[in-house]
Formats: structure tokens, sequence, C-alpha cells
């Protein structure tokens, strides 16, 4: 071909550094694109991201993030970005009563999905009924085909309907769902909770493996993963808030910056959260569904204590105000950016207490919600009871995930809905099946990579496998 024949690779311009706008980068990379992101904070990671504590000087994570080791796209995501050595593999789950009594649950022998029945045997207050009641609607979730249908009608409802009783389900299923799906109970639908408790514990004994980041999210998303992306040639520019686009002919044709500045490019993708992509879209595409999707928020209990009060590096909290804790990553490095001396004598204890679905806690009044989460950790832990609070932070998102409610899943656009407009959508809400987690923000920019690509330059199809279900499962899931 003569030199003056070459075309140059198409360019696009993703709108949003989150997990989303990361991983659909890598994607279009990865197929030939030339690729810039444009992102308003200044790191990449979005709402995967940490601030500095004006008193230890540390980066604190906004909110602790936890993957499971059935995101398998996380996994392949940061393997690419050479990010995966800062997260521990967690393969004890450490369940403690409302009393204290700890429960330390790992793989058994036995297969999937009966790997982890020893948590079901030995769950706190409860009666031997009830751990048969369990049973049976684990075994009818199996059971169950993922249909459409599912997702249209709400979790309690189908629990009671087969005879759960209200105790265990506060106890038991509220304990596992909550977190897991980040809204309260009585909101969630009885598709994302079979989605939950077949992808996450039942398909395959490795499932429920908690992968636990070791650095501040920052470090390793924004710092990290920031300088692999732009090692594989993306150009990244992060302090750039877009405003609107320029059209020519229902076409984007340029994303324009607050300041002014216009960024043109072949095609574009807007990895934003739900609640800003009308905002940017709308004067020329029909967003209105996705107004529809409602924002469920989550609570970062950040506190300071004058002694360590728990052994293992996390717990999680049967039928308690506070759900999980977690304890100072091993590895959290002092950052003296603001000129702060971490603290050497160890003096100060750090514990992060996270509470998802968070709408009952007092408003804007963080000293009752320490004295509640205080008093709480006290029932639990003897140690934290005799401990004292130095300090405390608390952060809430109100826009933390989408809510799972019945009906959201019609709120979800695919990522190539406004394809002819020469736009494409990522972004944890758009349609990938999946709740708001970091595995359903990378598989949405997967998603928006495969079907620009398909579309533009008929490039072959990137995929990661889920993980493989046991010999036992593969007969027992429907
Ligand atoms: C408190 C909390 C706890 C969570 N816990 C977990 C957990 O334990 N495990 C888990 O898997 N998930 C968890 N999540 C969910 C997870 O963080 C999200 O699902 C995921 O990070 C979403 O990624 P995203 O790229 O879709 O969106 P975002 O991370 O929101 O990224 C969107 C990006 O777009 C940028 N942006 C927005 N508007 C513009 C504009 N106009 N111009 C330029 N840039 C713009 C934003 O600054 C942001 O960086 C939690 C979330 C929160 C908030």
């Amino acid at each position: 071909m003569r030199p003056d024949t070459v075309h140059p690779s198409p360019s696009v311009i993703i709108v949003g550094g989150g997990l989303a706008g990361m991983s659909a980068a890598i994607g279009l990379q990865q197929k030939g694109f030339r690729v810039r992101i444009l992102e308003s904070r200044r790191r990449l990671g979005g709402r995967v991201g940490s601030f500095e504590d004006a008193v230890s000087g540390k980066s604190l994570d906004y909110c602790q993030h936890v993957g499971m080791a059935c995101c398998t796209n996380l996994v392949w995501f940061l393997r690419e970005l050479n990010i995966d050595s800062f997260w521990n593999r967690e393969r004890v789950l450490h369940f403690f009563s409302s009393t204290g009594k700890h429960l330390p649950v790992q793989a058994s022998v036995l297969p999937a999905p009966l790997h982890l029945s020893g948590l079901l045997r030995r769950w706190p207050g409860i009666s031997h009924r009830d751990r048969v009641q369990i049973a049976w609607g684990l075994w009818k979730l199996m059971r169950q085909k993922a249909v459409e249908s599912l997702d249209e009608q709400l979790a309690i409802e189908w629990l009671r309907s087969i005879g759960q009783r209200e105790e265990v389900i506060t106890r038991f299923w509220s304990t596992i769902l909550v977190s897991a799906l980040g809204d309260q109970i009585d909101r969630v639908t009885l598709g994302a909770t079979r989605k939950v408790l077949i992808d996450g514990f039942a398909a395959n004994r490795e499932a429920y493996n908690l992968l636990v980041p070791r650095q501040p999210l920052s470090e390793i998303i924004g710092e990290h993963g920031g300088q692999s992306l732009e090692a594989l040639g993306i150009q990244i520019d992060c302090g750039v808030t877009i405003d609107y686009c320029t059209w020519t002919e229902e076409r984007c044709q340029s994303v324009v910056s607050r300041e002014g500045t216009q960024f043109t490019a072949d095609h574009f993708v807007f990895a934003v959260p739900w609640h800003r992509i009308s905002r940017l879209i709308e004067e020329h595409c029909e967003v209105d569904s996705v107004s529809k999707l409602q924002s469920a928020p989550i609570t970062g209990v950040h506190t300071w204590w004058d002694r360590s009060w728990l052994e293992p590096p996390h717990a999680i909290l049967v039928d308690r105000l506070c759900q999980w804790v977690f304890k100072e990553p091993i590895e959290s490095k002092a950052l003296h950016r603001s000129g702060i001396e971490p603290d050497a004598d160890h003096n100060e204890h750090y514990y992060q207490i996270v509470i998802s679905g968070s709408r009952d806690l007092p408003k804007g009044d963080s000293n009752r919600i320490l004295e509640l989460v205080a008093s709480d950790l006290a029932a639990v832990f003897p140690e934290a009871a005799r401990a004292k609070l130095l300090r405390g932070r608390v952060v809430t998102d109100p826009n933390s995930v989408f809510s799972i409610s019945p009906g959201h899943q019609k709120s979800r656009l695919a990522a190539d809905h406004f394809a002819r407009n020469n736009l494409w959508l990522a972004g944890d809400w758009t349609d990938t099946q999946w709740p708001a987690t970091m595995e359903g923000a990378i598989r949405s920019g997967m998603i928006a990579a495969n079907r620009l690509g398909n579309s533009s330059i008929n490039a072959p199809s990137l995929h990661v496998s889920d993980l493989p279900k046991g010999w036992l499962s593969r007969w027992l899931i429907a």
C-alpha cells in the first residue's frame, strides 16, 4: 500500500475515567483505536477512589471496595493494568453473630454448591427448622431459571411466599444480600438475589473468595492503573469536565469542556454515571428512561481508636447496623503529601465500617452516626467496648449505586443504544445484567468496546469467561 493511501486508525474519546471508561479504553486500544480519556476529577477511578485524611496524612478510600473471585472481568482488568498484586485474596469469611460469636467460614472439601454448607449449619440465632427452611429457599433459587420476570419481583415477597420467617429474612437473607447488592432487602429484585447467590456462592468453589485492596484505591487505580494505560498509548486528560456536545446531522461531532475547549473524534463513548448522562446528551437523545433509575446510598464510617480490637482482617456482622468492618490495609502507605508524618507509635488504630442501603441513618449528623456505630460495635466486640473512639469521619455517597428495584432493568440502556448518533454508552448502569459493581462497570466498558469495534472496524470481540460451574453445580443449577 502506498503511504498516501494509509488511513490513520479511528479515534475515540471516552468521557469519564471510572472503571467503565478505563476498561473501554483498554478494549478499544486493543482493537486498534486511538483512545483519549477525558475525566473531570484529578485522577482516574471514579467512585473507586480515596481522599486524604488531614490528621494522619493518609489516603483513605471513600469507601472500602471488595471484589469476589466470580468477578472474572475485574480479575482480567487488574492483570491487564499490572495492578493485580495490590489485592489480597481472602479465602476465609469472618462472620460475627450479633452477640460476638466468631464464625470463620471457608470452603470445605465438598463440591460446590455444598462447599459452604458449614456456614448454614453454624449460622447464629436461628433454629434447626429455620436452617432447613433456608436450605429449601437456596434449593428453589438454584432450580429457578434466570428469566426476565424475576427482575419485576421483589426478593422479599418471594422469600415470604416460600415460607421464610421474618427473623430468618432479617438474620440470614438480609445479611448476605444487602452488602452484596448495595441496598435494603425490601427493595432488591429476585433476579439480582438469584444472581448473587448463584454466581457468588453456588456455582464454583472459589467464587466467594474476596479480593481486597492492600493499598489506597487512588494509588492502585488512579496512579498505577493510569500509568499502565498511558504506557499502552492511551491519552489521559484529567481535570476536564465535559459540559455539552456539538452535533451535525444527528451525529455527535465534538464534546466541549466547561472551559470551552472542543474535543473532536470519530467516535464517542460516554462512561459517566446514570445521574449525569441526561445533562450531557438529552438535547439530542431520548434519555427519559434512565432518569427512572433510583440511587442507593452506601456509608463508609472511618474510625480511629486508642487500641486494636479486631483480630481478623474483616468482620461480617449478622443482624447489626454495621454490616462490614475492615482493618487498615496491611500495606497502607502513609502519604506525606500533606507534610504530616504517619503515626509512628501506632497510637491510632483505624477501622472502616460499611453500611449499605444507609437510608435510615440520621441525615447530616455525623456525631450521632458515630455514637450509633460505636455502641453497635461494643455489643459485638468486647475489646471495642473497652476501646476509646478517638475520632471518626462519615462519608455517604447518595449515588453510590443504582437501586436494583423492580423495573430497573427497563431503564438500563444498551451500549449501542445511540450508535446511530455516533455515541456509545458505558457505565455500571448500562445493560450488563450485573448490579452496580466494579465487575459490572468493567463489563460495560468491554461491551461498549466490542460493539463499537464490531460496527466500525469489524474487530473481533474480546471475551472473558465466567468461572466454570463445578460438576455438581452443573447438575443442580437450572
Ligand atoms: C460507597 C461505595 C461503595 C461501593 N462498594 C463496592 C464494592 O465493595 N464492590 C464493588 O464491586 N463495587 C462497589 N461499589 C460500586 C462501584 O464503585 C461502581 O459500580 C463502579 O466503580 C462504577 O464505575 P463507573 O465507571 O461505571 O462509574 P464511576 O466510577 O462513577 O465513573 C464515572 C466517571 O465519570 C466522570 N465524569 C462524570 N461526569 C463527567 C463529565 N461531565 N466530564 C468528564 N468526566 C465526568 C466521573 O468523575 C467519574 O470518574 C461501591 C460504590 C460506592 C460509591
